[in-house]
């Protein structure tokens, strides 16, 4: 992780490097235990994220660990990153050449943590994972296949996949809140 680190803190070649250098701000590698079943992949680090160089520390992470808190899954138990390791210009979407600079990086930390799990966090993360562990013929839009457990093939055995939402989506949303709530019971069984 520390060599991750390190290339991620040096690659001038991503189109967002030079506004991390002016604003100075971190990019944001990933939280939590890197022995965890359970590994979040979120979008890209808002500026909470961005100035502090944690993932989901802002308000999409309170949501976060309001989510984690009921299902009594710890969140230092949990491994929690981002596909996009430097916040894009004024929190915008992610655009496909920053997925492709960044998304190595992840695929890396995955190689790492070995987790049972992944729980994307968003559409942007449930396709390139989706994708990245041959279920792209399960895709669908987000809203039809949230909640629902797949499995991919990786080079250390099965792995299963949760899309869900991204807790942003929540904020001002309490149905979807509640779907969240419901979607993380699906989590807790691989939590133990
Ligand atoms: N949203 C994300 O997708 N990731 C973060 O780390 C924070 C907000």
């Amino acid at each position: 992780m520390k060599v991750i680190r390190d290339e991620v803190l040096a690659l001038t070649l991503s189109p967002l490097y030079a506004e991390r250098i002016a604003n100075k701000a971190f990019p944001v590698i990933g939280e939590g235990s890197h022995f965890a079943r359970i590994m979040f992949v979120g979008e890209a680090p808002g500026k909470n994220e961005a100035e502090t160089g944690k993932p989901f520390c802002g308000k999409s992470g309170k949501i976060l660990d309001e989510l984690l808190a009921t299902v009594a899954i710890k969140r230092e138990d949990v491994y929690v990153t981002n596909i996009v390791k430097d916040r894009p210009t004024a929190n915008r979407d992610p655009i496909p050449e920053e997925i492709e600079i960044y998304g190595p990086f992840l695929d890396r930390q995955i190689e790492i943590i070995q987790p049972k799990v992944i729980a994307t966090l968003g559409r942007f993360s449930m396709e390139y994972i989706m994708k990245k562990f041959g279920l792209e013929r399960s895709l669908q839009v987000i809203s039809a296949i949230h909640g629902k457990i797949f499995v991919g093939k990786t080079s250390y055995g099965e792995v299963t996949i949760v899309p869900l939402y991204h807790p942003a989506a929540s904020i001002y949303n309490q149905a979807l809140k509640e779907t969240l709530k419901e979607d993380f019971l699906v989590l807790k069984k691989y939590s133990e």
